[in-house]
């Protein structure tokens, strides 16, 4: 029956990072000892003042339709940290509400793209931007980059892929899945680029803009000129550890807002009414509030990478940010190790899978084939066990 599906569902790649996740989970019910390093989600619960307000709303009866971009009081609450941590202003027309920044993201793609415009992504890039440009039958092209020059693209590298069918360019800082970070003064440099081709629009995923270990974060459309051709993506799952609550959000120029409240419209509406009760309380907290996450999510980073840069072939940068390692692995191409022969990465993943019970992501779902993404959003224990199985099988 599978030939009754549509081509588009047929064309659409499987998300690696949520089939991952299901296999370990899969695994670990067959009783299996995995350690799940697959999936990007905080192991810490969400904050107790922010429970606290979805108990209330509850109690209060909040449970009717929302309105499809969001309520108004979380719009504002928004606008209010778009001012206090990113120098933006926006106002709540310019901000819409969504069922996770996945949804932000695939609502700008839907009412941007047409078919046969060209999307960049700076590779290393999340899955999902591929996939959705793909499904809005536009042609993601990607710009390469590699660990030795910590995973960025250069102003050259973006000039050099522009053509006069591109449309958007996708900027992800701190990035998933290299935890890289863009300087102001190097997004400035993008930005000059940019400034010559009026045409293209930038969307500036921002959702790891707390997990962040010393880099100051700054924002594209806080460039003069970029504002208005910038869409903002941001949400609370990765900072506040709400990642099942599902609240993702833009700041974007109104014509764009407004579309996306269209489109949003006529798929899920305005997302759920307790989640944005709750979210109000939580963007409306200062950053020092899930200070001790961030903390705990630095010292376990410095934990892998110590004992991941002992072992022999791995390739490791410092990740500023984010809760990922992203070790070039590629040394290990061409080898047999207990027996399976480790072409690309692919395979190296299905081998820690499989021999060291440890679950990676392989870096070819990120448009980076040389490498593997770990989540060090698990406890030590875990983090240093799956080192330690990592490390007998390899050596
Ligand atoms: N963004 C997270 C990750 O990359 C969650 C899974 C997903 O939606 O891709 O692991």
């Amino acid at each position: 029956m599978s030939k009754a599906l549509s081509n588009r569902i047929n064309s659409l790649p499987i998300s690696q990072t949520l089939a991952m996740a299901a296999k370990a989970r899969e695994l670990k019910a067959e009783g299996k000892d995995i350690i799940s390093l697959s999936l990007g989600e905080p192991d810490f619960n969400t904050p107790d003042f922010i429970k606290n307000a979805a108990i209330e709303a509850i109690n209060q009866d909040y449970n009717s339709y929302t309105p499809v971009d969001g309520y108004l009081e979380l719009k504002e609450a928004i606008c209010n940290k778009f001012k206090r941590d990113n120098n933006l202003e926006y106002t709540p027309k310019q901000i819409v509400v969504s069922t996770g920044a996945k949804q932000s993201i695939a609502n700008i793609a839907q009412v941007l793209l047409n078919p046969g415009d060209e999307v960049l992504l700076p590779a290393p890039y999340w899955v999902s931007y591929s996939a959705i440009a793909t499904l809005c039958e536009a042609r993601f092209v990607e710009i390469p980059s590699s660990i030795d020059n910590d995973f960025k693209i250069t102003p050259e590298q973006l000039e050099a892929a522009i053509t006069p069918k591109t449309k958007m360019v996708f900027f992800n800082s701190p990035n998933n899945p290299s935890g890289s970070i863009y300087t102001e003064e190097e997004y400035r440099a993008l930005a000059k680029v940019l400034e010559k081709y009026p045409n293209i629009f930038i969307l500036s995923d921002e959702i790891y803009e707390h997990i962040n270990y010393g880099v100051t974060h700054f924002s594209f459309a806080a460039i003069e000129n970029m504002y208005d051709r910038t869409i903002t993506v941001n949400g609370l799952a990765k900072a506040f550890a709400m990642t099942g609550w599902r609240i993702g959000f833009i700041g974007a120029p109104e014509w764009i807002a407004k579309a996306c409240t269209k489109m949003q419209g006529q798929i899920t509406s305005g997302t759920n009414c307790i989640a944005q009760r709750a979210a109000i309380t939580a963007v409306s907290a200062t950053p020092d509030k899930v200070q001790y996450m961030i903390d705990e999510f630095k010292s376990r980073r410095d934990i892998v990478l110590g004992l991941l840069g002992k072992i022999e072939g791995i390739k490791l940068n410092v990740p500023e940010g984010a809760f990922y390692i992203f070790p070039d692995i590629s040394a290990f191409f061409g080898r047999t190790i207990k027996g399976k022969e480790i072409k690309d990465a692919n395979d190296f993943s299905m081998l820690l899978l499989e021999e060291a019970n440890v679950a990676s992501v392989t870096g070819a779902a990120f448009g980076a084939p040389n490498c593997i993404r770990l989540s060090y959003a698990a406890s030590e224990l875990q983090l240093r066990e799956a080192v330690k199985r990592i490390r007998e099988v390899l050596s």
